[in-house]
């Protein structure tokens, strides 16, 4: 049996961070599937598309990995494509409480379909899409903190 996970996130865009999570979740699964919210109400500073055009270019054509987008619940998608399990990646305290929160939903929703989390690496544990971009604005170099294709696109933001 090939196991399929769901990597959901809002990828606003895709850091470093999210890249060490995925590859990490790569040893353990067959196929993971980036799944880029597609919620307005977020107010993303980077349309779904450039989104999922930025987590493709990055990750360099892996035939173990698909980007697809969701407008609706996560576990309906990985319902939908048979998926067995969710990834997270937990920063610190204040990721645990929301995670805790969020897997408990999705248990509710669907109890075959396990959340997995991952702890950030010591380095990437202070990134956020959103710090990348206030320090990008702020004239701060984060080229050790994103993928190349993603640097390229935050240039536009200044
Ligand atoms: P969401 O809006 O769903 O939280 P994000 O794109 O912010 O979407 O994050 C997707 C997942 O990746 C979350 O589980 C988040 O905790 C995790 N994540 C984000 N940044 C990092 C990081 N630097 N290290 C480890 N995990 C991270």
């Amino acid at each position: 049996m090939k196991l399929i996970a769901i990597y959901p996130g809002s990828f606003d865009p895709i850091t470093n961070g999210h890249v060490d999570i995925l590859n990490r979740a790569l040893r353990l699964f067959d196929k993971i599937i980036v799944l880029v919210a597609d919620n307005p109400a977020k107010k993303p500073t980077f349309s779904v598309e450039e989104r999922k055009a930025m987590i493709w270019e990055s990750l360099e054509d892996n035939p173990k990995v698909e980007v697809d987008s969701t407008t609706g619940l996560t576990v309906h998608y990985a319902e939908k494509v048979g998926a067995h399990a969710l990834i997270r990646g937990l920063r610190a305290a204040t990721d645990f409480e929301y995670e805790f929160q969020m897997n408990s939903a999705n248990q509710f929703i669907n109890a075959n379909i396990e959340s997995v989390f991952f702890m950030a690496k010591h380095d990437f544990m202070f990134i956020s899409s959103s710090t990348i971009k206030e320090m990008v604005i702020g004239g701060v170099d984060v080229s050790s903190l994103v993928p190349g294709p993603v640097l390229k696109r935050l240039k536009t933001l200044k």
